[in-house]
């Protein structure tokens, strides 16, 4: 099995394009085949080498690698005019200098629905030598070359999801396959391109159905093998509406900024239009690799959910060993991160860090969520987050807060049991509910309502810099919403 991913580089690498990428290269490592990356960079404006290397960037993030290219479509373009000269020679195509005019014409003359023929009008179906390049034939005026479609018969494409499709010659026009410039057509490319690389399966977005005649009628003319081809469902939002960016995350670098890991966008990517057949959701790579095959896919379309995609990554961020999470942390801090965490200076201790990794485990879904979460050991918050400090550090709790700070002054050891037994003798003697204890501690830690777990959030913080942050907080005036002296700083 020979299948090839063949992206456009006109932008980012798109969730439907990285699925098209992910289905190929799962044939490709199921099958022990190879897969061929070309790149089809013929719009030479939109294809500048930014976008190309965004495009291998992603995969590459993605962790699909590929066997052989990238094949660069550009750099075949002699290859793609000794074709061209074989076709016009072997009387297959012929150069016609027709108009979209002499088109509408012709189906004036012969009906709507009948296929243009410009052989007709051909000067000179073929040159004699068979050399001339295309468009400069002998002394004519440059003119476009167009494919010659046999009258009777139809072509057939057999898809894997599809089944057959039918396409009657009687109806198809000859279609072009170089302008008068001497640069050939898209399809034309393709198909030669695919043919080169000795493609068995063109699997691809259900967007290319409309090529496929075309790129076939290409590989008969020259007596080629025919590919099996596959054509990808397309891809809904969860609205039921062609995905786009208002259904979230629309690119690969934009999941890769919200933090996901890349084996949970694979293993998501694997179920739009494609299933196991026994419901089972999360798979590993390796099991996709065994299990995956052409005849599952659906030809309804699928639908990018990205509330389950987050799901399915919560899973396997909790699945991830401690210190490997905390690899993980790092390298998106470093890449993504907020600013703070980025080039603040705020150094990541290592250890603090798989510590901080461990207790924030259970409650993120992305890596995005782990600075929110977790931030406040690194560095000081910058403020309090105004409905946290209304709610949590008026009187009442500013009270609590100043016994809170006694008893951990007090506490006869700081790891998370100690300081657990200086709150719970604390919420006893008071004989309030447990929130009101933790909460005025959690703002005045961390600036918000929302941390890990609060005896693990403050033996990690430590007693010294923990009765910092309260005294900051008891120092306070109401309405100043900064913590008092503090700034963004190294505290390790
Ligand atoms: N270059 C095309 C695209 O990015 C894909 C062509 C193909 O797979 O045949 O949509």
């Amino acid at each position: 099995m020979r299948v090839r991913f063949a992206p456009s580089p006109t932008g980012a690498l798109h969730i439907g394009g990285a699925r098209t990428a992910l289905f190929n290269w799962l044939l490709a490592r199921s099958s022990g085949g190879a897969l061929v990356l070309r790149i089809e960079d013929t719009d030479r404006e939109r294809s500048t080498p930014e976008n190309v290397e965004q495009i291998l960037d992603a995969l590459r993030w993605l962790e699909l690698d590929w066997d052989e290219g990238p094949i660069f479509q550009t750099q075949r373009s002699g290859r793609h005019q000794e074709v061209l000269r074989q076709l016009l020679a072997s009387g297959h195509a012929y150069h016609s200098d027709a108009t979209a005019q002499d088109v509408k014409q012709y189906k004036e003359r012969h009906g709507a629905d009948r296929g243009f023929r410009g052989a007709e009008r051909a000067q000179d179906a073929a040159p004699a030598d068979g050399e001339a390049p295309a468009g400069q034939a002998g002394d004519e005026a440059p003119a476009a070359v167009r494919l010659r479609v046999p009258d009777e018969g139809a072509t057939v494409v057999h898809d894997v999801i599809r089944g057959e499709t039918r396409f009657e010659h009687i109806h198809l026009d000859d279609p072009v396959i170089a302008r008068s410039d001497g640069s050939v057509l898209y399809n034309f490319a393709v198909a030669v391109d695919d043919l080169d690389a000795g493609i068995t399966h063109v699997v691809r977005g259900e967007d290319h159905l409309s090529n496929t005649p075309k790129q076939l009628l290409v590989l008969e003319a020259l007596g080629a093998p025919q590919p099996l081809y596959a054509h990808l469902p397309l891809l809904h939002g969860p609205d039921g509406k062609k995905l786009s960016k208002r259904h979230g995350a629309a690119s690969v670098q934009e999941l890769r900024a919200a933090g996901y890991l890349p084996a949970a966008v694979r293993n998501y990517l694997a179920l739009l239009g494609w299933g196991s057949g026994d419901d089972a959701t999360v798979m590993s790579t390796q099991e996709l690799i065994e299990r995956f095959s052409l005849e599952r896919v659906s030809r309804n379309p699928a639908q990018f959910d990205e509330a389950k995609l987050r799901w399915l990554n919560g899973l396997y961020i909790r699945a991830l060993p401690v210190a490997e999470l905390a690899e993980r942390v790092a390298e998106y801090l470093a890449a993504e991160g907020p600013p703070l965490a980025r080039d603040a200076g705020v150094v990541l201790d290592p250890d603090r860090l798989a510590r901080a990794a461990a207790i924030s485990q259970e409650k993120m879904q992305v890596l995005a969520e782990f600075w929110p979460l977790a931030g406040f050991l690194f560095a000081v918050p910058e403020g309090y987050d105004e409905k946290a400090r209304a709610r949590w550090l008026g009187d009442d709790g500013r009270a609590a807060l100043a016994e809170t700070r006694c008893a951990l002054a007090a506490a006869a050891s700081f790891d998370e049991a100690g300081v657990q037994a200086a709150l719970d003798g604390l919420q006893e003697r008071l004989g309030v509910k447990p929130r009101e204890i933790y909460q005025p501690l959690r703002v005045a830690l961390t600036g918000t309502a929302i941390s890990p777990g609060i005896f693990e959030s403050v033996a990690l913080l430590g007693r010294e810099e923990t009765l910092r942050r309260i005294d900051a907080a008891l120092g306070a005036h109401s309405g100043e919403t900064r913590l008092k002296g503090a700034h963004m700083r190294p505290n390790t």
